[in-house]
């Protein structure tokens, strides 16, 4: 089968033959229906090198997948081939308390995980290929009835992630509040979507791109804002000074991280999801009074449920553009030159 393998760090990827994986005792093999291209995997190409996760090319990208059960190992109950599921991400050790609870984006047992902190398209190879070998059972989802694998996949990063990161600040969320969304690219737009469908918060988008700022009124923003040196005074303005109950940064960059802060309400949460490698300084004066700021990474089994439900019943929609194989690169520079809406999903 072809695959999309990342060579090495800071290098484009590269399209190759390579073997149809079988699965061992307790794996599964999913056909793959489609595979997301995600911004993280920009920051593979170009940003990381050795030392900056724990794991190394060469893989095979692709860590947003789903498609349909191909072949089960020894062991495994429960699915069917020709099923159409979802792979759950993250990979971990499936033992610690964090994986008991299905939280393996936060295992506690990394050497004991298939990868330590990563998964499928992250360390061990991934979706962009007609195939992907699921290490252990439990990762492999069925999909609720009425959701095809091309509005499934990104369900499984760009929505399970901003779906993680707002359902934590729900207490912070009632009607009345407001939530601000940085960056509406693949994982912004569908975050406010979930916004709108799971909170009565006014949201407003952010983005630095006109088409970007379309999407998330389409998306069901209230207001839309450029981001510029004037964003969180708009914020503020709209907020009748108050500022943002919770503030969702995809972008991660200082810009948006000052931004971040300088709309942030009193009691308010901060929540950094963009990898943009950004900074802030965390002192007594330098952000509102009891204002929490939090990275998150992706998300739970039990949360890709939920989202994965929230896309069944047409709650949220990720608006798509599909690429073949062969035109995955392409996708990816488009997301890079900021000409992608929504999300790119690779058909294999
Ligand atoms: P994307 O390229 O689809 O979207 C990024 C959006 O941010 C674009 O619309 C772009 O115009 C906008 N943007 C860029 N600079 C901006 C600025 N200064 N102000 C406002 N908007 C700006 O990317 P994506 O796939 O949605 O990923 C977003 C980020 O989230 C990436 O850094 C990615 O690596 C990260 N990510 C994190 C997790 C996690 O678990 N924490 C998971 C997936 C992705
Ligand atoms: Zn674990």
């Amino acid at each position: 089968m072809r695959a999309l393998r990342l060579p090495r760090w800071k290098t484009e990827p590269e399209l190759v033959e390579v073997d149809e994986p079988t699965p061992g005792p307790g794996q599964v093999v999913v056909r793959i229906g489609a595979a997301g291209a995600c911004h993280s995997d920009l920051h593979l190409m170009h940003d990381f090198e050795a030392g900056a996760v724990p794991w190394n090319p060469p893989f095979t990208l692709g860590h947003e997948n789903a498609g349909w059960v191909h072949s089960l190992g020894d062991g495994v109950t429960g699915l069917e081939v020709g099923q159409a599921v979802a792979v759950y991400g993250p990979w971990g050790c499936g033992s610690c308390a964090r994986c008991r609870v299905g939280a393996d984006n936060y295992c506690e047992d990394l050497a004991a995980a298939p990868v330590p902190g990563g998964g499928g398209g992250l360390g061990m190879d991934g979706g962009m290929a007609g195939y992907e070998l699921v290490p252990a059972a439990r990762h492999v989802v069925p999909l609720p009835e009425g959701l095809d694998p091309v509005q499934a996949a990104p369900l499984t990063d760009a929505g399970l992630t901003p779906y993680h990161a707002i359902r934590r600040s729900w207490p912070k969320l009632p009607p009345s509040s407001t939530a601000v969304v940085i960056g509406v690219g693949g994982l912004g737009h569908v975050g406010v979507q979930i916004l709108k469908a799971t909170t009565a918060a006014r949201v407003i988008a952010v983005d630095n791109r006109d088409e970007a700022l379309l999407l998330a009124e389409e998306c069901g923003a209230d207001l839309t804002l450029r981001s510029d040196g004037s964003t969180a005074e708009e914020i503020r303005k709209a907020t009748g000074g108050k500022g943002a109950d919770v503030v969702l940064d995809f972008v991660g960059v200082d810009a948006t991280l000052k931004i971040g802060v300088a709309a942030a309400r009193t009691v308010g949460d901060l929540t950094i999801v963009g990898i943009g490698g950004g900074s802030l300084s965390v002192g007594f004066f330098s952000v509102p009074y009891e204002v929490s700021v939090q990275t998150t990474y992706w998300g739970s089994r039990p949360e890709l449920i939920e989202v994965l439900d929230l896309g069944a019943r047409g709650l949220v929609r990720p608006k798509t553009t599909t690429f073949g194989l062969d035109d995955a690169v392409r996708a990816y520079r488009m997301m890079q030159d900021g000409t992608l809406e929504g999300r790119a999903v690779v058909v294999p």
